[in-house]
């Protein structure tokens, strides 16, 4: 499995000097990187969030327990 800073790493698309607000927490953050929220069925409504490194992380574990359901539903099917 891809440790989830790797991922931060591929993420982070804007190195910002000045410091940054967290669109998800509201916390200024040095580093964000900008993540979509897939809404899978209409992309339309994927928008862009910054995200720190801890709300990333979390907005990454949920994405992949969503996967591993959905993986899980469609062997079962
Ligand atoms: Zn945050």
């Amino acid at each position: 499995m891809v440790p989830a800073s790797i991922l931060w790493q591929h993420h982070l698309t804007a190195e910002r000097k000045e410091r940054m607000i967290c669109d998800t927490c509201g916390r200024e953050s040095e580093r964000v990187a900008r993540v979509v929220i897939d809404q899978g069925y209409n992309r339309l409504l994927a928008k862009p969030l910054w995200n720190c490194p801890e709300c990333f992380e979390k907005k990454e574990q949920e994405r992949r327990k969503r996967k591993e359901r959905e993986a899980t539903a469609q062997a079962a099917a």
